[in-house]
């Protein structure tokens, strides 16, 4: 019987009792004693990254916030936007003042952001299941809603590509009940990756691809930096018994458009499953789950973890140098400082 994401991962709480951070971020917290307790070195080669004196920051807490995912830096504004998807808005916290305000309202139970490489805004809408643009002049421009005139089930994070094509995942998690969107059966009957072609010089008139459809729930997803692999979670324990909690490496020729082969296991996350990751300039991937944050080398090595006393669902490198790490998780914003910058 299929259970809800939470459920599932509320199940895996028992195991992490031990590990389960009891800070306090509040009013009147106790100073942090460097270097932060919750920045795990689990590998030498994690020294490098972690920074001394850093603490992991909560910028914004909000008991009324659902579920915090998607992520999205914008460089020109300087800004960090990520949905609160049960909320059915975004929200966006300013780096001058760390103002945090709502962004979009509503919005259409959106998921996963990312801009474009012309700073378009790009979101996964669960509520209208599509992937779609919102334009410099203020009006909206749906990408892509259905495949082989099928919806698609819900969107969940995107991703462009440096020829301006647009890569999505699409599980059931905005179909599956009113958590995060609107109940409703499967059309395409199956959960799968898809690329919006981009050669006619806008994703928007651009056809839809399934480049990979051998798994159970895609999730997040990120290319590599020469772009010749596409990592992509899949979190298909939230449904089989037993099922898949791991990122798998996929062979992209970006030149011909498609996935060409691949999808080895490349990590099984450690507690619960894996959500949304980020890559930085040396290679190495920045992956959410229900401890927080994990980190790994490309030979799937795992070097190091962010404890978080919240799920992360998603992560983003920002800030000028872009070494900031915002961290969407639950019912907070966290960020720490890294040594090292996130690939854009
Ligand atoms: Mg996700």
């Amino acid at each position: 019987m299929p259970s809800s994401r939470r459920t599932f991962l509320a199940g895996t709480a028992a195991l992490v009792a031990g590990t389960a951070l009891a800070r306090d971020y509040g009013p009147g917290a106790q100073p942090t004693r460097y270097p932060d307790p919750d920045i795990v070195s689990l590998d030498p080669r994690f020294k490098k990254y972690a920074l001394g004196n850093t603490p992991i920051h909560r910028l914004y807490h909000n008991p009324q916030m659902l579920w915090a995912e998607g992520p999205a830096w914008n460089g020109v504004g300087r800004y960090l936007l990520w949905s609160d998807i049960p909320n059915n808005i975004q929200r966006r916290w300013l780096e001058e003042d760390g103002h945090v305000s709502v962004f979009r309202n509503p919005a259409n139970n959106s998921n996963g952001n990312t801009f474009d490489n012309q700073g378009r805004q790009i979101a996964c809408e669960h509520g209208t299941r599509s992937v779609v643009r919102f334009e410099h002049d203020g009006s909206t421009t749906v990408l892509a809603d259905r495949f082989d005139a099928k919806r698609f089930n819900s969107p969940n994070d995107v991703v462009v590509a440096s020829d301006d094509s647009v890569w999505f995942t699409d599980p059931t998690y905005g179909i599956d009940s009113f958590d995060e969107g609107y109940p409703s059966e499967s059309e395409i009957g199956g959960c799968h990756v898809y690329r919006i072609d981009a050669s006619s010089g806008d994703a928007a008139n651009g056809s839809v691809t399934a480049e990979i459809t051998d798994m159970v729930r895609p999730n997040g997803l990120a290319f590599s930096i020469d772009e010749r692999s596409l990592y992509v979670a899949d979190t298909g324990a939230s449904h089989v018994v037993d099922g898949p909690r791991h990122i798998r490496r996929y062979d992209v020729d970006l030149a011909a458009g498609a996935v060409t082969g691949g999808g080895e296991l490349f990590a099984t996350c450690p507690v619960g499953a894996f959500d949304g990751f980020r890559i930085d300039v040396d290679g190495r991937l920045w992956a959410s789950g229900h401890l927080g944050v994990h980190c790994y080398h490309p030979d799937g090595t795992l070097l190091g973890t962010i404890r978080l006393g919240e799920t992360c669902a998603n992560v983003e490198f920002g800030g000028v140098d872009r070494r900031t790490l915002f961290m969407t998780a639950t019912t907070s914003l966290y960020a720490v400082e890294v040594a090292v910058a996130g690939f854009r």
